[in-house]
């Protein structure tokens, strides 16, 4: 097991720390190749990510990944956008599921569902033109693009309830109409269970009615929109975890970004990027160590060993070495 380990930017240098703490308590044979990308690299050498940085991630089997902070300045090219694009990572996997001990603030805990976005094309195409008065961004829908997400939503439903929800705009985007109807075709196709959603309405039913859902399928930007707004159901953005898949690599990530306003403080709950980890996990299909590490968390959390974003005075390293700890324990 080769993994490629990107800490980034911001709270990215803080939780990434703590991930590999509890990774390292499960004693896989794995080497850790540390790779800098991100604004600060590119402060201290004008580059987020060279043509080197991405061979070695190439070469790695996947990448454990923190967080990096993308400035406004047009000169900066998205270093997720460049690996999502390189590594061909088309499926942005994000489940939504309640943890044992807390409560998001709609207090409830009947759902568990799983957002499947596109990841390479939609509003994220990159072709955009920026003149003086008008700007243009390019919002780019394929046959080919639209099937292998669609194939990978009814995959993924077959596995679970057998229900998908295909969240669009078709009414106003005609891009949309197409991806519509190859999802409904792909379903057809699976046999699975299948409804749409406009996203507007979609925004106000997942968090009215989560537990409607199995697995929603849409495009890049709502599902990115989508996926925060849910984070709000399970408490928080420190813990949401995310894989971006592809056919050849994978990334691993928490769904937050480099949070600059607690960055250095030693505070950030690391329990995102440790749940990114326990994805890592089962993609190598070890899904019992993933279940280990889920219920050392629970257990850590129970003990009421959390961050200050969940109302605890612990720091993101004391979580961390708790987390770890019950690992240990649990394994003997
Ligand atoms: P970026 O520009 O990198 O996206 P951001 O601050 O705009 O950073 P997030 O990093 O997602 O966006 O943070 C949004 C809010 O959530 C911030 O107030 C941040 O402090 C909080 N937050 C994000 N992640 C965590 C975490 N792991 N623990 C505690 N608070 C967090």
């Amino acid at each position: 097991m080769r993994i490629a380990v990107v800490q980034g930017d911001g709270i990215g240098k803080e939780v990434i720390p703590a991930a590999l703490e509890v990774l390292d308590a499960l004693s896989l044979p794995i080497e850790k190749v540390p790779v800098e990308l991100g604004y600060d690299k590119w402060k201290k050498t004008g580059y987020a990510i060279t043509e080197d940085d991405l061979d070695i991630l190439k070469e790695c089997d996947c990448i454990l990944f923190g967080a990096i902070t993308t400035p406004p300045d047009p000169a900066y090219k998205s270093v997720l956008l460049t690996i999502r694009k390189e590594l061909d990572l088309y499926a942005n996997i994000r489940p939504i599921k309640p943890i044992d001990g807390i409560m998001g603030i709609t207090e409830r805990n009947d759902f568990n569902f799983v957002i499947v976005r596109e990841n390479t094309e939609g509003m994220y195409s990159g072709i955009e033109e920026i003149h003086e008065d008008v700007a243009y961004t390019k919002r780019v829908v394929t046959r080919k693009g639209s099937e292998r997400i669609a194939e990978y939503a009814c995959k993924l439903a077959k596995k679970r309830q057998k229900r998908l929800e295909i969240v669009h705009k078709s009414n106003v985007l005609k891009s949309d109409k197409l991806f519509l109807d190859i999802c409904r075709h792909t379903a057809d196709i699976h046999n699975v269970e299948y409804h749409d959603t406009l996203v507007d309405t979609m925004a106000y039913n997942l968090i009215a009615h989560p537990n409607r859902y199995d697995v929603i399928v849409t495009t890049n930007l709502f599902g990115d929109i989508l996926s925060d707004l849910a984070a709000v159901l399970v408490g928080g953005l420190g813990l949401v975890p995310s894989a971006n898949i592809g056919k050849k690599h994978a990334f691993f990530e928490p769904v937050h970004g480099s949070a600059p306003d607690i960055a250095g403080k030693g505070i950030a709950n690391p329990i995102a990027a440790i749940l990114s980890m326990k994805m890592m996990l089962e993609w190598y299909q070890l899904t019992d160590l993933a279940r280990l590490v889920q219920d050392a968390i629970e257990y850590t959390i129970n003990q009421n060993l959390v961050t200050p974003d969940l109302g605890g005075k612990a720091t993101t390293n004391e979580v961390g070495e708790a987390i770890a700890a019950r690992v240990k324990q649990l394994i003997g």
